[in-house]
């Protein structure tokens, strides 16, 4: 029996779910969030750097009280292939003072973001699952938790990657292994002063390292690091489909990128502090759905897949924000017209588009190819080593780097098939 009725009922306290109870909490909706974990956050995995700016629109000055490990002012790419490692790194300290972005730690940022929602006046449910979206002649009622029904004139399908109930409620497909990766993360305790050194870093610096190369045997996927206070959250993500298919078991190849002699000057005497697995939407563009909406509710965050793997980059935290504050917005919208029907809400699938969002999703969706190139995990990092140990590993007479480079070039790929990737990475970025 429904008990009480809500403007809206947002499922997760996760970023996108917390980001929409702020935006209509603020405009006087009553707001109920349920979460499953015992606390926002603690259910939550990350690799780790959140973007500013989607948070900045909502909470302008977050910086003064948000948990927040430190700012990153050193970006770096490493490319690994056996024994031999390359660091391309990009220093700008000028970034911290900017506020670009941040390394952060959701088990301490989303317990924060959850309490803006409450100070705004939304309620925050934590240890209550929804099983169910109550679903009533075609339009959404509210949510099912245990014998438990709510009442909502709007649902927030924010519920992350695991999809259960959007899929339930018709708004995504069963879940696609092609469109979706497996990360794990560690986070590794080290002191302040050793993470300042092994890394160059002063105390609120941070940085951001990706890394790609042999260690994934192949498989398209790549390793993360980001610096924290007195951690450091390392982890890699490969396709679901790569571990489904008994190619790869991914704690195998965390196993190998944690021992590898280059991680671990970085890494060792640290001490595993967490460990954690997750699921991420990893195709972009390819992995939204076509509607965002039904009558009575929205999808938002990893939920709608918004994620953006370029390989260089990996956006989700910037995306799944400003998705919660424009269907929160939309929402809003809806309570004034006294009309929560599909075609109603079709104003939050119009601001996405003419946002960030939609844009950088289109922008690069072919951007899966190139990162999905399997050469750019064997072929290319053996073939930038065998360059550079023929160019550095001097013993008589030196070689012309132009000569070095054209051979060794032609030993490891046809020239078509670098031209042929080339076209694609420049398609694809
Ligand atoms: C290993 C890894 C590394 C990543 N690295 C980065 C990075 O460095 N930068 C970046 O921007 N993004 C990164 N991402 C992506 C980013 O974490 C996500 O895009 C982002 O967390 C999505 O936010 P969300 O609110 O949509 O979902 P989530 O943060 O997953 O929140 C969903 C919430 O819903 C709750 N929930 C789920 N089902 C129910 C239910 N039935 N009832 C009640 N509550 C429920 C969950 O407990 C959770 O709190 C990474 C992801 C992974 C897995």
């Amino acid at each position: 029996m429904a008990e009480e009725k809500f403007d809206a009922i947002v499922v997760g306290a996760g970023l996108a779910g917390t980001a929409s109870a702020i935006a209509m909490a603020r405009k006087g909706l009553q707001v109920l969030v349920v979460e499953k974990g015992k606390t926002p956050g603690s259910k939550n995995v990350t690799g780790g750097r959140m973007y500013s700016h989607a948070l900045a629109k909502l909470i302008p000055s977050f910086w003064e009280e948000a948990p927040i490990e430190r700012w990153v002012t050193k970006e770096v790419i490493t490319m690994i292939s056996g024994d031999d490692a390359l660091d391309v790194q990009f220093d700008a300290p000028s970034m911290a003072g900017e506020r670009v972005s941040f390394n952060v730690l959701r088990a301490k940022f989303d317990p924060w973001f959850a309490q803006q929602a409450e100070k705004a006046g939304a309620l925050v449910a934590c240890d209550t699952r929804v099983d169910a979206i109550w679903v009533e002649n075609g339009k959404v009622k509210g949510i099912v938790t245990g014998t438990d029904k709510f009442a909502a004139d709007c649902v927030v399908l924010s519920e992350g990657a695991n999809t259960l109930l959007a899929e339930k409620a018709g708004m995504k497909g069963p879940p696609n292994p092609e469109t979706l990766a497996v990360g794990v993360k560690e986070v590794i305790a080290l002191p302040q002063e050793t993470i300042n050194e092994r890394f160059g870093l002063k105390d609120d610096e941070g940085s951001a390292h990706v890394i790609m190369g042999s260690f994934t045997r192949g498989v398209e996927g790549g390793g993360f690091l980001y610096t924290n206070k007195d951690s450091v959250s390392f982890g890699l993500v490969i396709p679901l489909a790569a571990g489904i298919h008994g190619k790869q078991n991914v704690y195998d190849l965390i196993e190998d990128l944690r021992t590898h002699p280059h991680m671990q000057k970085l890494l060792k005497g640290g001490e595993v502090r967490e460990y954690s697995a997750h699921m991420v939407p990893e195709r972009g563009w390819q992995a939204v759905p076509e509607s965002l909406v039904r009558d009575g509710a929205v999808l938002a965050g990893d939920a709608a897949g918004l994620v953006l793997n370029t390989g260089l980059t990996f956006r989700g935290m910037d995306l799944a924000i400003e998705s919660g504050r424009l269907a929160g917005e939309a929402i809003v919208e809806a309570k004034a017209a006294g009309d929560f029907g599909a075609e109603q809400l079709r104003s939050y699938e119009r601001a996405m588009d003419d946002s960030f969002v939609m844009k950088d999703l289109k922008k690069f969706k072919n951007a899966s190819a190139v990162i999905g190139n399997p050469r750019m995990f064997t072929t290319y990092p053996e073939m930038v080593m065998d360059i550079l140990h023929q160019l550095y590993d001097i013993r008589g007479e030196q070689q012309r780097p132009s000569k070095v480079v054209e051979r060794t070039v032609r030993k490891h790929v046809k020239l078509t098939t670098l031209a042929k990737d080339a076209m694609m990475g420049r398609r694809g970025m």
